[in-house]
């Protein structure tokens, strides 16, 4: 049977870079959640959908197509890869994904994508409600402050410099907007593993997280 491996959690937890690299150390395909929410929140910025609109959201993610094809992320057709990881589309994505049609039809695509293959996927409600019988379940937090200078030095990178004020403050309404939203909240699962990564480097939270995924296969082959 097909291994999944599920990783949530906040904005900057590093849950994004752990997951991609816990995949390819367990030859895993990677499933990035927040691209395909990102990419419906393009579609809205650019047909100028109104973002207080549920409806109107809805309409415009049910006509538009999303793909991932490995690292790439496509909306109809087109690679959106760098467009989606505008600061714009950032806010808008936390916006759009409180709409329970948006939700339904990514958590239907999500479980698509990941039939049959072995998958490390990453987002909010992976081990919640897209995947509860997933083999291994990690939920990963670290202090705002932290959160907030990785996402930081991530915008810098990229030429979108923010300062860490403004970056805690936009971290802590998305955090606010994703936990208390009806559908799909963040939360842990109650069988995740916890793990606080403040203080920790990135190849030491990917070793924890490769020994528990690993213990746990070795565990199944026994069964
Ligand atoms: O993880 P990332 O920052 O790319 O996610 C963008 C937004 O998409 C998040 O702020 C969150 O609101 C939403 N999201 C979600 N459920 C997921 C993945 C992302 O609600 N599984």
């Amino acid at each position: 049977m097909p291994a999944i491996v599920t990783i949530d959690g906040p904005a900057g937890s590093g849950k994004s870079t752990a997951a991609r690299l816990l995949a390819g150390r367990l030859g895993f395909d990677f499933l990035d959640t927040g691209a395909m929410y990102r990419a419906v929140a393009l579609s809205c910025v650019a047909e100028g959908t109104c973002l207080n609109d549920a409806d109107a959201i809805a309409g415009t993610a049910l006509g538009r197509s999303i793909s991932l094809e490995g690292e790439r992320v496509l909306l109809d057709g087109r690679d959106v890869t760098a467009e989606i990881r505008s600061s714009e589309v950032t806010e808008a994505a936390s916006v759009v994904a409180v709409v329970p049609e948006v939700r339904e039809l990514l958590v239907s695509s999500q479980r698509g994508w990941a039939s049959g293959r072995n998958v490390v996927t990453e987002g909010r409600d992976q081990g919640t409600i897209v995947f509860p019988d997933a083999m291994c379940k990690f939920f990963l937090t670290a202090d705002p402050a932290e959160r907030a200078a990785r996402r930081q030095r991530e915008l810098q990178e990229v030429g979108q410099p923010v300062s860490l004020d403004e970056m805690l403050g936009l971290i802590h309404e998305r955090d606010e907007r994703d936990a208390t939203r009806e559908t799909g909240p963040l939360v842990a699962a109650e069988d995740a593993a916890v793990i606080d990564t403040t203080g920790l480097t990135m190849e030491e939270v990917v070793e924890l997280l490769e020994d528990r995924v690993r213990q746990r296969m070795a565990q199944q082959q026994q069964q």
